[in-house]
């Protein structure tokens, strides 16, 4: 198998290593045990372009996966130097375990809170789909940044849902926009991507497959914006209304931007860096039928 022929050597040295005194390796020593480890880190803070900060919002809604995929996203941004990120939280109070949790990573972040009114949630029946999510606080997030940043900092705003996944790299190219960058995005609008096609940089079209009416068909994951246009555009917020949805992304960047005006990046838009992964809704057995089979959760902590 190809991680053992890529591992051989760590893990001969390593089974060569019988005299079964555990000791503590330096870092340096682990290095030459896992060669090129470090790189990603390295390059990653190593970006001259670092300096330019990262403002990254995140909605998350209450459900059963709502910790793993966290733990999942926040250990991806160890690897993202100079990001702040915002984490909006669909509840009324913002609660002790998301907050617990968030303070567990010693990431920069803020923790806020709004709850989509309850007529449109998505009832039991209803294909989510046709229901905002995550619109309410994405607006949250974008009052507090107009009252938190300051208008002329070099900055860049980027939506990142909690159960997307993100490539490293991905953080790069946010930091290259100047005013729009656009690049593809995987597993999304029944394809296996969708992206804009670039010539020389622009956008000459898009390749997706459902919606066809939007301007601008690409999903919230696939653009930043710089920090500017936010404030620019001082009273722009998401509609939250039923006939908007699948059009939000569009309508944000046709407030801000025109289609001439937009960066083609990752390569040209050839590379993928974020997927819209989905966590499976797991089946989780209520309670009351648990108790029934003599069954009761303990109080463990998710952490
Ligand atoms: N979300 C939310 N409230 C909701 C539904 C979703 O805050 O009522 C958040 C969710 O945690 C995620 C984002 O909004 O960060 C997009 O939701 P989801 O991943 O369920 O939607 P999809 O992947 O289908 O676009
Ligand atoms: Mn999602």
């Amino acid at each position: 198998m190809c991680y053992l022929i890529e591992f051989g050597d760590f893990l001969s040295t390593d089974l060569k290593n019988t005299d079964n005194k555990q000791t503590i390796k330096p870092w340096e020593q682990l290095l030459e045990l896992y060669p090129g480890l470090n790189e990603p880190i390295r390059e990653s803070w190593n970006d001259p372009l670092s300096i330019r900060k990262i403002y990254m919002i995140t909605p998350t809604k209450t459900r059963a996966e709502q910790i793993a995929d966290l733990t999942r996203l926040a250990q991806t941004l160890y690897l993202v130097p100079n990001l702040f990120w915002i984490i909006i939280e669909d509840e009324i109070k913002p609660t002790q375990r998301i907050h617990r949790l968030l303070q567990s990573f010693h990431l920069p972040f803020v923790h806020l809170n709004i709850a989509t009114p309850d007529y449109l949630k998505p009832t039991q029946n209803q294909s989510t789909w046709r229901r905002p999510r995550g619109m309410f606080q994405k607006n949250i997030a974008l009052q507090w940044i107009r009252s938190n940043t300051n208008r002329n900092d070099d900055a860049l705003v980027y939506f990142a849902d909690d159960d997307n996944t993100y490539h490293w790299k991905l953080f790069q190219e946010i930091r290259k926009v100047q005013s729009v960058g656009v690049w593809p995005v995987g597993l999304v609008g029944e394809l296996l991507y969708e992206r804009p096609i670039c010539l020389n940089g622009k956008v000459h079209s898009w390749f997706h497959f459902i919606y066809r009416k939007r301007k601008f068909p690409t999903d919230m994951a696939g653009f930043a914006i710089h920090l500017n246009l936010i404030h620019k555009y001082s009273n722009y917020i998401f509609n939250v209304s039923a006939t908007s949805i699948g059009q939000q992304e569009s309508q944000i960047l046709d407030t801000m931007t025109t289609q001439d005006q937009l960066e083609c990046l990752a390569n040209n838009a050839s590379k993928i860096y974020v997927w819209h992964t989905k966590t499976q809704i797991m089946f989780i057995t209520a309670a009351h039928k648990l108790q029934k089979a003599g069954l009761t959760y303990d109080l463990i902590s998710e952490l």
